[in-house]
């Protein structure tokens, strides 16, 4: 069997008839930028994540910069996220001339611990940016009151998790601001780069509107400097077409994750992921950890299982950030979860054998080990 870590090209075959109408709409209409199908993908997205606004712009790391830049983050203020997390977090911290403070993950889950939070929190922290990682919410509770009792914000970075749901509310309106990414490989991904902030505060709503599009208040008047990152309406058009879908591709999703667990609960394979009661996780990824990652990796490639590794080094080990002096043993979660994650495919359109097919293999390797 050969089962690639991801196909969006069978995703495409599936619903080729929808979205070739919407692309052919829009290039009728020849509103590329604004327009009538952002607006409606806007009003459906807000709708979709229970939030009073939702805003498309150009990527998910557009969001998190225009997130800060939105609430006036920058130098002197200092932003709390974990170093288990893609680059673009951080990124998106420093560029806005902030400076990163970073808290362990949880090794159970890979979010952000909420029982070091505490310690992290200086009179300059401003932020606290939650990563919602592979599909599940970050036990928000704890990381709100805290903030609240702080006065700091939170802005979750919910581009892994479109859908998902934190004691019965979606993701995206948990805190003040979300950041959502619509890359392709995302559970909800545009044909190109795309990304959406949601929030319940109108006013902040609107000064991301007025950032994504030169601080322009009409086509010649500027009321601040802002950024060119707007959402195309190529890609309103065909992510509204792909928004319809979504719950389907969430539960199959789902449903590929519970054969998972269930066929992993007697080998050395740990799926990261506990199931619990409070969050619907949507597994952008799923994930498990292994001993021994580097000799397992080839042989699954040699079995026809494409793999992915989320995330192989951890932010405060990369040379992008060896400026910040952190030395190996600094975050020790985040550390041990580099060194054994693997990421199995997931996704609606997989063959429904996959997991059985998957297992075994697994199994098989690591029992020969053993
Ligand atoms: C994908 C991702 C981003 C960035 O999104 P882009 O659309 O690729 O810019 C940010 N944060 C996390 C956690 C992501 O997975």
């Amino acid at each position: 069997m050969k089962i690639p870590f991801n196909d969006l090209r069978a995703q495409y075959r599936m619903i080729k008839p929808e979205v070739d109408a919407a692309i052919a709409e829009v290039i009728e209409s020849c509103a590329f930028i604004g327009g009538p199908h952002l607006a409606r993908f806007e009003k459906n997205f807000a709708e979709f994540c229970g939030t009073g606004e939702a805003v498309g712009v150009a990527s998910g790391t557009a969001a998190l910069q225009l997130a800060f830049a939105a609430l006036d983050i920058g130098p002197g203020d200092e932003v709390i996220t974990s170093p288990y997390t893609f680059i673009a977090t951080t990124e998106a911290i420093s560029q806005s001339g902030a400076t990163i403070r970073f808290v362990d993950c949880r090794e159970e889950d890979g979010c952000l611990d909420p029982e070091q939070l505490e310690a992290a929190i200086t009179p300059r922290t401003r932020a606290i940016v939650p990563v919602h990682l592979y599909g599940q919410p970050v036990d928000m509770a704890p990381i709100l009151e805290i903030a609240q009792r702080h006065d700091v914000l939170v802005i979750e970075d919910s581009a892994q998790a479109v859908a998902a749901e934190y004691r019965g509310r979606r993701a995206g309106s948990l805190a003040r601001i979300a950041c959502f990414s619509f890359y392709p490989g995302k559970n909800l991904g545009a044909y190109g780069d795309g990304g959406a902030i949601t929030t319940d505060d109108e006013e902040l709503a609107a000064r991301v509107r007025l950032l994504r599009d030169h601080g322009r208040t009409t086509k010649y008047e500027h009321q601040v400097e802002g950024f060119n990152a707007r959402l195309d309406a190529l890609q309103a058009a065909i992510l509204d077409v792909k928004l319809r879908h979504l719950e389907d591709w969430t539960e199959a999703r789902r449903r590929f994750a519970a054969r998972y667990d269930e066929l992993l609960l007697e080998s050395d394979v740990r799926p990261l992921s506990p199931r619990n009661d409070d969050v619907r996780h949507v597994y952008h990824l799923y994930v498990v950890r292994v001993a021994d990652r580097a000799n397992l990796l080839p042989l699954l490639a040699e079995r026809g299982v494409g793999v992915g590794v989320h995330y192989p080094i951890a932010l405060h080990l990369q040379p992008a950030y060896a400026r910040l002096g952190l030395a190996a043993g600094a975050f020790p979660a985040a550390e041990t979860l580099a060194r054994e994650v693997i990421s199995l495919p997931i996704y609606a359109e997989m063959d429904e054998k996959a997991p059985e097919y998957i297992a075994s293999v697994l199994k098989e390797l690591t029992g020969a080990r053993a």
